[in-house]
């Protein structure tokens, strides 16, 4: 039997990372019913900071971690709206001239790449710093210097010299005509991250302009990232009697009913385990929807907007889930500093792939923070390691990490140039894979031959005669799904339809 249209919300918002929570906080003063569902019995999804045992005052961030004063003015805006307390992320968001990169055995700054100790057979005209050979690879290949429209979209317009428009190539076609494999190597194993380089990527998501000159200031949250939706979450609760948000919620499905109203269907979840242990389903009804949800819920998602043959491509074609890992360790000294070739933030063609120096702790300066790996795309090789150490769990003492900690060791003292039988046991450790349902991947990246403006607008909305709204930053054409700047501009593109205006 269908619950009556008084039990139902006037606004069910599923998802309490930051787009569902900045979706209700945006909506708090409405006066309506609005209920967040969520999977889990945590807020924050993708931003989630934990702390070890005996240093609270360093943020161990599993997921997001800095942003961009200047990209990201949404993030910022709403941050100082909130209050919460910001400091620069002294770890930069990239790569800078002091950086070292390890890579084929060779230790070397950032600033020397393309130098004379670049370990790579390139061309000699390939023998260029990664962000000038990119831009290169663009300007002198394609027409990009001469297309005579605007910068936002140019990327649609722009050709390569076979006349092909630039959108529709992946990187790598790219990469593969116009420089040499050396070079392709070269391009991939410095860069820390490897989303960009992979198989598939629209070939416009890589470097189409000169590098830029000046970097941005790179800030993060006092409290960590995660008390951004947290705080979100705490005042939308507080503005609105009728607002609550109700754990351990996993959707399954949305059927709309006779009177325009729709039916949501839930499975409970247990936490930690991650998978639901009761088949028995919850009922609850709701006016409108919004999906706060990543790519992999909806392509689970039952709801007949989302199989019109047009948006399930979007879902499953248009955009590519990109699994990512981290690893952090407390220990009892700050061995890796003993290095000869430290710095705060190295990049390395081992698993370890980045490695950051999180940093001492004041309040108990015997403790000190390395966020050991930082891997994206392949991630496979981790997941078996920690899940063989800890199982579901994100974070633990040592007891179980045996086999990873000589794995990572051998690693760490490769790229620190310190023996191995120096560096200590680590204290404790905090592990995550973003991969597996309900998140799917740390973000998602274009694949070659769509629109993205075209793509963003359809799935905002997928359904013209349904009032269920998609708010996923999956989709999000301007800053890209990497960061949480994105999310708030997916929710922004849908509050008009909540009568809000649309905050730029
Ligand atoms: C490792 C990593 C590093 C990152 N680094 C940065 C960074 O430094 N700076 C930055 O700005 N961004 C960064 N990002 C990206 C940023 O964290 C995300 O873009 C952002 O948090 C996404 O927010 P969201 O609310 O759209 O999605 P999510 O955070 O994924 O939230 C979705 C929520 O919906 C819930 N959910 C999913 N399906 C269902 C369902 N069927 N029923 C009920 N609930 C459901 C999930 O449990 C989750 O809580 C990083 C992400 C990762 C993973």
């Amino acid at each position: 039997m269908s619950q009556e249209i008084g039990q139902c919300d006037d606004i069910a918002i599923i998802g309490a990372g930051i787009a569902g929570t900045y979706a209700a906080w945006r909506l708090r003063q409405q006066n309506k019913r609005i209920s967040i569902y969520e999977y889990s019995n945590r807020v924050g999804g993708r931003m989630y900071t934990v702390q070890f045992p005996a240093i609270p005052d360093i943020n161990v961030e599993l997921g997001g971690m800095r942003y961009l004063r200047r990209s990201h003015a949404l993030l910022h805006e709403t941050i100082q709206q909130l209050g919460l307390p910001i400091k620069r992320f002294d770890l930069g968001s990239g790569p800078s001239p002091d950086t070292i990169v390890n890579v084929r055995g060779v230790h070397l700054r950032y600033d020397e790449l393309g130098g004379n100790k670049t370990p790579y057979r390139l061309r000699p005209n390939e023998r260029k710093p990664i962000d000038q050979l990119t831009w290169e690879v663009f300007r002198n290949y394609t027409d990009v210097l001469t297309t005579n429209v605007p910068e936002t979209d140019k990327k649609f317009y722009v050709r390569d010299r076979s006349g092909v428009v630039m959108y529709k190539r992946s990187v790598q076609s790219l990469y593969h005509k116009y420089l040499s494999a050396e070079a392709q190597n070269y391009i991939r194993e410095t860069n820390g991250f490897s989303t960009l380089s992979t198989e598939d990527s629209a070939s416009l998501a890589v470097q189409t302009s000169s590098p830029p000159t000046e970097s941005e200031d790179v800030l993060t949250v006092v409290t960590g990232f995660s008390s951004i939706p947290n705080e979100l979450l705490r005042r939308f609760l507080r503005d609105g009697q009728r607002h609550s948000i109700k754990h351990n919620h996993d959707l399954k499905a949305i059927k709309k009913r006779r009177d325009g109203y729709y039916n949501l269907i839930f499975e409970p979840t247990i936490s930690n385990s991650r998978t639901s242990q009761s088949k028995s389903t919850i009922k609850k009804c709701a006016k409108k929807v919004i999906l706060a949800v990543n790519r992999l819920s909806l392509e689970k998602l039952d709801w007949q907007g989302l199989y019109q043959p047009r948006i399930r491509e979007y879902i499953t074609k248009a955009v590519k889930d990109i699994p990512a890992a981290k690893l952090y360790f407390s220990y009892d000294s700050p061995w890796w500093r003993r290095s000869p070739v430290y710095s705060d933030y190295l990049i390395s063609d081992t698993p370890l792939r980045q490695t950051y120096d999180f940093g001492t702790s004041i309040l108990n300066p015997s403790k000190s923070v390395l966020q050991a790996m930082y891997t994206d795309t392949d991630v496979s090789y981790w997941e078996e390691l920690f899940n063989r150490a800890y199982g579901n769990e994100t974070s633990g003492d040592f007891v179980n990490g045996k086999e990873l900690d000589e794995v990572t060791k051998r690693y760490l003292s490769d790229i620190y140039k310190i023996p191995i039988r120096t560096i200590p046991r680590p204290t404790n450790a905090a592990v995550i894979v973003w991969k597996n349902y309900p998140y799917g991947g740390a973000w998602q990246t274009w694949m070659p031959g769509y629109i993205w403006p075209t793509v963003e607008r359809q799935m905002t909305k997928p359904s013209l005669s349904d009032d269920v709204f998609v708010v996923s930053n999956a989709f999000n054409s301007r800053s890209f799904s990497d960061w949480g700047n994105g999310a708030l501009q997916a929710v922004e593109l849908a509050m008009p339809y909540f009568g809000l205006r649309r905050i730029e």
